[in-house]
């Protein structure tokens, strides 16, 4: 059986002709089965804005914009010395943003479903022309391997969250071993769309920003793959983040748990939720740079040889503090079950959490106290307290849970700084705890110090 190995290069491995070129050196190199891209560097943004300089009738704006984005891969097309066949697909593209912006313009609806449709057109087209890239990269190494074209579209079924779309694995699972047969029998090279999918009868959606890792993840697990490679513009992912410590390492291994915890609670690397089908399936996951593939990069992995006490560090900002006080949760039951609840309906997840008595404290992303309904709903059952400004710092590594003396070593690297909150026990991978926005770089550099 072929060892089937599923490669996402994100945005600025497809920022220019030449990033592609490099990317598809890489792949070819790692012998990719299937390559799942990002929209070219900046894209995405621009996609979203053009939407809403079309929604508010801005259409001198709008049209510049829009060439701007056509412009920009017609000439990677160019650079790329584009087929025929392919420079018609790539047109056919920007006809399509042409009339979905239209669309956006006279409809005046530029809701989370049109938008969808409308920044899909990233992937699709930075796809197009990678395919470009990869086939110009195995003929100069005389390989005959045919590249195949995915639109992803018709594996990627989701539900129809648009902007947050949630993918319909088992769907998926179904389609991926029948839509991907060719690729995964021959040597044949796949090439594909992170980041959008569709609803099941076919209107396009996006799984969320950064989602192109998510997409590989799942479609890795779609065809059973043996490994999947997140190639990105650092060589790894770091003990911290590099821009605030210089000090920052990168990391050899770690374990799902570690890197579970690191994506949730503030890594920017790799998106949270790419970690899930690899940890159901046992795939391990290598992050590297396409612009530095020499380099060892970070594997991923159940089983790793090494297990430090404290690997890595992150902080998470825009965090808030909601508290809810109530004497009525004095020596009585059922409290906590209404306050999720809540949480539950409105789909909203809480990071951290400590109780007492007769409240509750929890850490929120504070976009979340956009929804006007969470607090109205909250004030009902207890009175609520908000802080804001507040960010998340957490330890991951192992053992954490039973080691004593480490929370003695945290707070005397940081006598001055207050403590909001602090969140242990739950997890042997995670120490976390609340600081104030201001004060939590210098808490992270005292930290990285003292233990790494
Ligand atoms: N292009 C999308 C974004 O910029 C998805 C991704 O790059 O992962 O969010
Ligand atoms: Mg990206």
């Amino acid at each position: 059986m072929k060892k089937v190995i599923v490669s996402k290069f994100g945005g600025t491995s497809m920022g220019d002709a030449q990033c592609m070129l490099r990317s598809a050196a890489v792949s070819l190199q790692q012998n990719s089965t299937l390559v799942v891209v990002s929209a070219t560097s900046g894209t995405t943004n621009k996609l979203i804005e053009l939407g809403q300089l079309a929604r508010s009738a801005q259409n001198e704006k709008a049209q510049k914009l829009f060439l701007e984005i056509t412009e920009k891969h017609s000439q990677i097309g160019k650079a790329l010395e584009i087929s025929d066949e392919r420079k018609a697909q790539l047109e056919g593209l920007f006809e399509e943003l042409a009339s979905i912006n239209k669309g956006i313009y006279f409809l005046k609806d530029n809701s989370p479903r049109a938008l969808d449709a409308l920044v899909s057109m990233g992937e699709r087209m930075s796809s197009v022309l990678f395919s470009q890239a990869l086939e110009n990269t195995l003929k100069t190494h005389n390989s005959k391997a045919k590249v195949v074209w995915y639109d992803v579209r018709s594996v990627m079924k989701t539900d129809d969250q648009f902007g947050k779309a949630r993918p319909l694995t088992d769907e998926i699972n179904r389609l991926g071993k029948i839509v991907f047969a060719e690729i995964l029998s021959s040597n044949a090279i796949g090439v594909t769309q992170g980041y959008i999918g569709s609803t099941p009868d076919g209107q396009a959606t996006t799984l969320g920003r950064g989602g192109s890792d998510f997409s590989a993840a799942i479609l890795a697990e779609a065809v059973d793959a043996a490994v999947l490679e997140i190639w990105t513009d650092v060589a790894g992912i770091a003990t911290t983040d590099p821009r605030i410590v210089a000090e920052a390492k990168l990391i050899d291994e770690l374990s799902f748990k570690e890197a579970s915890e690191l994506a949730t609670f503030g890594a920017k690397v790799l998106h949270p939720a790419t970690l899930l089908p690899a940890i159901k399936r046992n795939i391990p996951v290598f992050v590297g740079s396409s612009f530095e593939p020499e380099k060892k990069g970070t594997w991923i992995k159940k089983e790793v040889e090494s297990h430090p006490l404290i690997r890595a560090m992150a902080i998470r900002k825009k965090q808030v503090l909601v508290t809810l006080s109530t004497p009525e949760m004095l020596q009585t039951h059922g409290f906590l079950f209404q306050v999720f609840k809540i949480f539950n309906e409105l789909k909203i997840s809480i990071d951290a959490i400590t109780t007492s008595e007769i409240s509750v404290s929890m850490t929120l992303d504070d976009s979340t106290l956009l929804n006007k309904k969470l607090i109205e709903q909250l004030s009902e059952i207890a009175e609520v307290h908000i802080e804001e400004s507040l960010s998340l710092v957490s330890l991951i590594g192992n053992n954490i849970n039973h080691t004593p003396g480490i929370a003695k070593k945290i707070f005397d690297a940081i006598p001055e700084i207050n403590v909001r909150m602090i969140c242990l026990g739950a997890s042997k991978h995670n120490f976390c705890f609340l600081v104030s926005e201001a004060q939590a770089e210098e808490t992270l550099k005292r930290l990285h110090k003292v233990f790494i």
